[in-house]
């Protein structure tokens, strides 16, 4: 029985391209700029954002953090949505290691209400923290993959402008957004000031994500990065696989995208599950089992006895992930499974 694996597009294991590039590609050690492979990859990576500069980051998690940092100095606030991945799976680095306090908002399927961020920065006032950055999350992870507006970006840009305020995108899943918008990724690159963008998840590097930015932004980032432990040596072994994510795993998205949107209409039509569709932008589907009678913990429990991974959302959803390594015949065959559940 193949293990049909829809916890996460952090699953993906590297194409036999990348097998090949890890073995060929040329390296050096990446703390004195010598691993031509990295140096490669950062070139490409700013210049597919269309930003100056680009630095290799072990993971997004690290990326964001440096990315926090950077920006604000200790005891600002930074503006990011209540249910954003910053603010809720990082074990509060922000907060403990760049010494920033959350200004959490509620945002309508991970859309800030640009009012509402523009009356959450603070005036100048003895009482007062000083607001020194924006988050902004696109995919949004825990809204099920939705895609930010590019008008609501719009407007946080002019909010931003207008407050002299640098924004920041946790672009864990970008090229996902931009697959979804039919979009070139710089047109939402552009509204940013730094862009973090994951190698490792739907793109099917091992390891590795980008921060992306302009040059002085990116100079005080290595920097960061090497006091986070992040300073790398022969790097390039695992940055050879990331210039193949980019050049050639983006269009997988768009496969990726269509299976979710198999599975959705297969599920809400089987008794006790339902999916939002106009909620499936993406690869990430949060199916209601609101109706089943059955915990999501047990469900998934039940689910992994016959072969599919998933991860719980909640009690009453779960959370299913298309990737390169589930096939459209593998999604048909989870739907015919979970019709048994
Ligand atoms: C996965 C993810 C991250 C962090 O990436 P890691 O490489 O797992 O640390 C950050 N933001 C979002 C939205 C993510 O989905």
């Amino acid at each position: 029985m193949k293990t049909i694996d829809l916890r996460s597009d952090t699953v993906t294991t590297p194409t036999k391209d990348m097998y090949q590039e890890m073995q060929l590609a040329p390296i050096g050690d990446d703390v004195y700029g010598d691993d031509p492979t990295v140096n490669k990859l950062e070139a490409l990576a700013a210049e597919t954002l269309s930003k100056e500069k680009a630095l290799f980051v072990p993971t997004g998690t690290m990326g964001n953090l440096i990315a926090v940092m950077a920006h604000t100095r200790p005891g600002e606030e930074i503006i990011l949505e209540r249910y954003s991945h910053i603010f809720l799976y990082e074990a509060a680095g922000a907060s403990r290691l760049a010494g920033v306090q959350p200004m959490a908002i509620s945002g309508r399927d991970g859309v800030m209400d640009p009012e509402e961020v523009e009356e959450s920065i603070r005036a100048e006032n003895i009482h007062f923290p000083s607001t020194g950055l924006i988050c902004v999350e696109n995919t949004h992870n825990m809204a099920g993959g939705m895609v930010q507006p590019m008008e609501n970006l719009q407007q946080l840009r002019s909010i931003a402008n207008r407050h002299q305020l640098p924004m920041h995108l946790d672009g864990a899943r970008v090229f996902n957004a931009a697959a979804s918008l039919n979009c070139d990724v710089k047109e939402i690159a552009a509204y940013f000031d730094s862009i973090m963008f994951c190698l490792s998840k739907g793109l099917s590097s091992p390891i590795g994500s980008m921060l992306v930015g302009d040059e002085e932004f990116i100079g005080r980032a290595r920097k960061l990065r090497k006091m986070l432990g992040g300073g790398m040596r022969q790097a390039g072994i695992m940055a050879s696989c990331g210039i193949l994510s980019i050049e050639q795993m983006t269009s997988q998205l768009r496969v990726d995208h269509e299976h979710a949107r198999v599975l959705s209409e297969g599920l809400t039509k089987l008794s006790g599950f339902s999916v939002d569709l106009d909620k499936v932008h993406t690869n990430i589907v949060n199916v209601s089992i609101r109706d089943k009678n059955i915990s999501s913990e047990d469900l998934v429990n039940k689910m992994k006895a016959k072969g599919i991974l998933a991860n719980p959302r909640g009690k009453d959803y779960i959370r299913l992930v298309t990737h390169k390594d589930v096939t459209l015949e593998d999604i048909n065959s989870a739907i015919r499974i979970m019709e048994t559940l």
